[in-house]
């Protein structure tokens, strides 16, 4: 199983954090399957960062093999959406970015993929324009609607199953809209899809 991560795909959110919008392809970068963090259960706040980010993200379940997908057939290729979020210690990510270093270590530690229950896309009123919220503290403080994803669902099929064989099971991170921000220990993250209460996170 990979777990696939889209960087800048919204605009708003590439802008807030002083990041160039790509321009032809998305970022991409990966997480192992030990960053899951399942069944609502906690996050241990790291001790190498004084920086961490929430970045909630929508979170699309690939259904079937593929290689070199066409865009034609991209969306027989993922069946269901959760509610993530992408942990990111920006401090260390920052440290890396000015060094031209990958930014693994502050992307994929430990726990640093809360996912909840997926939701089959044909539970969902709107599949091309789903609306998410992170709430911290009962505060909204994320709002995005996948329709302005500069990549949409069936470009990400395509462009990574150009580098990557995709097996069913493979998940994708698709990027997370404007309003990340820092989490203290005592904090509480909450993900919403439409008016699922999908996801619980709180920061020990
Ligand atoms: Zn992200």
């Amino acid at each position: 199983m990979k777990i696939f991560c889209i960087g800048r795909n919204y605009a708003d959110h590439a802008k807030e954090l002083n990041n160039p919008v790509p321009v032809g392809d998305p970022v991409v970068f990966m997480k192992p399957n030990t960053a899951l963090l399942v069944n609502n259960k906690p996050l241990y706040y790291p001790d190498y960062t004084e920086n961490l980010h929430y970045e909630g993200e929508i979170v699309l379940r690939v259904c079937k093999n593929g290689r070199s997908v066409q865009p034609e057939f991209a969306a027989r290729y993922y069946d269901a959406v959760a509610f993530g979020i992408d942990f990111t210690a920006r401090d260390i990510q920052d440290r890396q970015k000015a060094k031209g270093l990958p930014w693994e270590i502050a992307k994929g530690f430990d726990r640093s993929a809360p996912l909840s229950k997926w939701i089959a896309l044909e539970d969902i009123n709107n599949p091309k324009n789903i609306h998410f919220q992170l709430k911290k503290n009962g505060e909204v403080v994320q709002d995005g609607h996948s329709e302005n994803m500069l990549f949409p669902f069936d470009h990400l099929i395509v462009y990574l199953s150009k580098y990557f064989t995709l097996h069913k099971g493979d998940m994708i991170y698709t990027g997370t809209p404007a309003g990340v921000g820092p989490v203290q220990k005592g904090d509480v993250l909450e993900g919403f899809i439409e008016d699922r209460h999908l996801l619980t996170c709180a920061i020990k």
